[in-house]
């Protein structure tokens, strides 16, 4: 299985997303994990990465393409992944689409877990008091919703028109939504 997890920050993606992942047999492969790993490392990506975790603001697409690029391309992922949090932009698609067609496969299902917004910020406060990110005070919540908006949330059309995406409810209980998105997934697994 190759999937795409896709949501507003906050939606709980990368929650469901290690579900899923663990239920498919394939890693999960999470963006925003990966550069918290590198901040904490202090790399030098985790250097670049942090600036705009920082602001709310999106990683340069060239330097998230190219370490997306180097994760698909071990081992444990040759048999599928799934994608929290990638792609995010359109330049982000004809990336990832280019990387797939080169290994001769096809993306089998886009999820978008979809959640009010002012839910999502009260949330994401909520996160704040208990885990502490860094980007989780409320301005730079709310400039992350609007990044959503403004880049990631067209990539839905794409790949709507393509008939990949597949909407989940994501309020509710954890596994009350992770029900939901295997009932939605069911099709997809059989086709
Ligand atoms: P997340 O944990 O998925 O909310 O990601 C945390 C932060 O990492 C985001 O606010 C961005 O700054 C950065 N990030 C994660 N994934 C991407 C991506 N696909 N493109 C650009 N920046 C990303």
């Amino acid at each position: 299985m190759r999937l795409i997890f896709m949501g507003p920050p906050g939606a709980g993606k990368g929650t469901q997303a290690k579900f899923v992942a663990e239920h498919f047999g394939v890693p999960a492969i999470s963006t925003g994990d990966i550069f918290r790993a590198n901040v904490t490392q202090g790399t030098e990506l985790g250097i670049e990465a942090k600036r705009y975790m920082d602001a709310g603001e999106y990683v340069p697409d060239e330097v998230t393409n190219r370490m997306v690029r180097n994760r698909i391309d071990e081992p444990d992922a040759a048999g599928g992944f799934l994608l929290d949090g990638y792609p995010r932009t359109v330049a982000q698609v004809e990336e990832l689409d280019g990387m797939i067609a080169f290994t001769g496969h096809r993306l089998d299902a886009v999820i978008l877990l979809t959640a009010d917004s002012d839910e999502l910020v009260k949330r994401l406060l909520a996160r704040a008091q208990t885990e502490g990110r860094a980007d989780d005070t409320e301005d730079v919540i709310r400039r992350r919703q609007e990044v959503y908006l403004e880049q990631t949330a067209p990539l839905i059309d794409v790949y709507r028109d393509r008939g990949l995406l597949v909407e989940v409810d994501g309020l509710g209980e954890v596994d009350e939504v992770t029900k939901r998105i295997f009932t939605a997934l069911a099709p997809v697994q059989e086709s």
